[in-house]
């Protein structure tokens, strides 16, 4: 079985994050694996340029984890060779006053890829089924129902030519602790230490199930969930590595036809000065 196929949530799985591994790393050579990734990386930057050439299809990458489980190290890692105008990522904070006067989904769509390009949610709309959910912001009667928005809304971005890719990284609450320590003592990652992510962390308990219970209700065939084990660095973005190139090999990109025929082409080579 692929490395991306056994994370991914089968389609129908009710999930319950304590059968998910936080590490699965075992035994495994960290050396053969960041070879791999290195690897991964250049072959997704390769695809990326065929999906901009072909200019029909794109990706889309939803990214969800509790606080320092490293969204953003995940990001730098996985497509950090990709040429920069092919990707475009987008970081959902908390919603300013304009958005929260609009529908949840209204500012995200904004942000979906363009045609030929790779684009990267760190957190998404699926904040408003969790945060929200964890800290009553909306009442359950209005965020239930959004299970259902978000599934018709991936699927519009599916019926468009966006692959949906949802990956969970999934870190420990003992792991959690030594990284938030470290953004405490670290003066490089200092400014990073949020003091409302001990807040956060007290209710991980409900966390884990609002995750679960997200995740099985928003994993479809054409826009399925990953839940990757997050504690050690290197496998973790190895893992989604993994699944991003098989997504893109399976999209199967491919340079457009040429504009001109090769005699035409012989032709104006000639009349180049
Ligand atoms: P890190 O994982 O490194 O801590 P981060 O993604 O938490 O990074 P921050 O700037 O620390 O980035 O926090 C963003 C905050 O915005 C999170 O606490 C998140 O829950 C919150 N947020 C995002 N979307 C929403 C939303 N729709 N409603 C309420 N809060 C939201
Ligand atoms: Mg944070």
């Amino acid at each position: 079985m692929s490395i991306a196929t056994k994370y991914r949530v089968k389609s129908g799985d009710k999930v319950d994050l304590s059968d998910w591994k936080t590490d699965d790393a075992e035994g495994v050579s960290r050396k053969e694996i960041e070879a791999k990734t290195e690897e991964n990386t250049l072959a997704i930057a390769e695809l990326q340029h065929k999906l901009y050439a072909e200019d029909k299809q794109s990706v889309l990458v939803v990214l969800q984890a509790m606080d320092a489980a490293g969204k953003d190290s995940t990001i730098r890692r996985v497509f950090g060779r990709v040429n920069p105008q092919g990707v475009q990522v987008t970081s959902f904070k908390r919603p300013t006053d304009e958005e929260l006067a609009h529908d949840f989904l209204w500012r995200i769509h904004h942000h979906t890829p363009n045609r030929g390009c790779i684009g990267i949610f760190n957190r998404s709309h699926y904040e408003d089924v969790l945060v929200v959910r964890v800290n009553n912001i909306a009442p359950e009667s209005i965020w239930s129902k959004r299970f259902d928005l978000i599934n018709s809304f991936e699927q519009g971005l599916v019926d468009a030519g966006t692959k949906i890719i949802k990956v969970y990284l999934h870190l420990s609450k003992d792991r959690q602790r030594e990284k938030l320590s470290d953004r405490l003592t670290n003066p490089e990652k200092n400014w990073k230490f949020e003091p409302g992510d001990l807040k956060t962390r007290e209710k991980w308990d409900e966390y884990m199930q609002a995750y679960g219970d997200t995740i099985s209700k928003c994993n479809t065939d054409d826009a399925p969930w990953y839940i990757v084990p997050t504690n050690r660095k290197w496998y973790r973005v190895h893992v989604v590595s993994e699944i991003v190139r098989a997504t893109l090999e399976a999209m199967n990109p491919q340079f457009p036809e040429p504009k001109i025929d090769p005699q035409m082409a012989n032709q104006l080579l000639e009349q180049i000065s």
